[in-house]
């Protein structure tokens, strides 16, 4: 990193980026319609007051602690370490309530829309793990949900459905473009861009217009404190890399966060590789997109010349997003964190090492994290790794029946 990059990285951690727009850097911003303005700018304001009140942190964090089952663990992987010769740890958000890092935000965001008096609170699902997290979250608070869904996601993920509706929520079907996530995000804003007085939208990852990206990375960032601590503990000083799988963003940026300022630990987010590099056939956005705005962000974006965004593929329903978090954007650019990819079959080899060496079912997303993890520790043998394990794949079994055909 040269000077300038550094200073930008400074500013960051110092807080004063994102900036009065909301932007890292060039990336970032708020491009929503007039109408939503004033929700967000109210938004801003109520987030970064309960950020640091210390009776909101304290609810949070009790919450957190006694609901949804954190502190996490972190594994130490005996023999992963033995196959790739670099120390393994896992940090274990597969353990948290309802299986995977989404709750942190999710708890923290209902808790938010409690504090700010609505009614109902809406929300996107793509798989269903983000709508399953709001639906347990809101019932945990006592606050309706509603969640949108793609009507081809919601064949794809049963499910996760009937658990949304088990547990209180109203699913909504969207019919509309894709029928997928990136239709459903739209159908949320819409509802919350007609009801912005009594609605709060649940954002499940850190896009979308300013302040989410800011605040979503705030209620994830709990994953890389305590990982922080748990390494100091486990090994006596810091890793050597981390790694974590990255979508929209927001496990990769919550463990990352709390490493950004020490120069000696590698951060390397891997994308969805899927099943080559040719547009369309991945997720891999910060490795082969272009700057544009998607879902009220400048950020990343996988689109042709005419700007008209494109359909992506992965495996892993959580990678699937042609959109990244603009921060992430920010991190490349300024050359702090490095981005590769894994496809569909090396990310569905390490779920099979990891389940047969460490006993452990990995979603489908975290395994991408694996194969970065395994590459990198050829040229690095005899150095400690943690990998960001984001969430349990208990959600894959048909996909993995199918694929793997066991
Ligand atoms: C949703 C999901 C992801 C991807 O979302 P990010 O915002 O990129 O973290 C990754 N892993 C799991 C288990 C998920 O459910």
């Amino acid at each position: 990193m040269d000077e300038k990059n550094k200073q930008l990285l400074t500013q960051l951690l110092s807080g004063e980026l994102p900036d009065e727009h909301g932007r890292f850097g060039e990336f970032g911003g708020q491009y929503a319609p007039e109408t939503l303005m004033p929700a967000l700018k109210n938004l801003d304001k109520k987030v970064k007051t309960l950020l640091n009140d210390s009776a909101f942190q304290q609810d949070l964090s009790e919450e957190l602690n006694q609901w949804a089952g954190r502190p996490t663990g972190l594994t130490y992987a005996k023999k992963l370490t033995e196959l790739w010769g670099v120390k393994v740890y896992l940090k274990r958000e597969d353990l948290t309530h309802t299986g995977a890092h989404k709750i942190n935000n999710a708890l923290g965001q209902a808790l938010i829309a409690k504090q700010l008096n609505a009614k109902r609170v809406v929300a996107e699902t793509g798989a269903g793990q983000h709508g399953v997290a709001s639906a347990a979250a809101c019932a945990r608070v006592g606050i309706p949900c509603v969640v949108y869904m793609g009507a081809v996601d919601i064949e794809r993920q049963a499910p996760n459905v009937d658990r949304m509706r088990q547990l209180g929520a109203e699913v909504v079907p969207v019919t509309a473009g894709d029928q997928t996530l990136r239709a459903a995000v739209d159908e949320a804003f819409r509802d919350w861009v007609s009801n912005p007085d009594d609605t709060y939208y649940i954002l499940g990852s850190v896009v979308g217009p300013h302040p989410y990206p800011y605040m979503v990375r705030e209620l994830q960032s709990i994953i890389g404190k305590e990982a922080k601590d748990q390494i100091i503990k486990a090994t006596n000083g810091l890793p050597d890399a981390v790694f974590a799988c990255v979508g929209g963003g927001s496990n990769a940026i919550g463990i990352f966060h709390a490493f950004l300022g020490d120069e000696s630990v590698e951060l390397i987010g891997i994308e969805a590789g899927g099943r080559s590099q040719k547009l369309g056939d991945n997720a891999a956005t910060l490795a082969s997109g272009k700057p544009g705005i998607l879902h009220g962000t400048y950020s990343m974006l996988l689109h042709d010349e005419d700007g008209l965004v494109q359909e992506t593929h992965s495996v892993s329903a959580g990678l699937d997003y042609p959109g990244v978090g603009p921060e992430h954007a920010f991190l490349q650019s300024i050359g702090r964190v490095t981005y590769t990819s894994a496809e569909d079959d090396e990310a569905l080899e390490e779920v099979r090492a990891c389940c047969s060496m460490e006993g452990i079912l990995p979603a489908l997303e975290s395994a991408h994290a694996f194969v970065g993890a395994k590459k990198w520790a050829e040229g690095n043998q005899g150095k400690t790794i943690i990998i960001g394990l984001s969430g349990r794949g208990d959600k894959d079994m048909p996909t993995l029946s199918k694929v793997l055909k066991i």
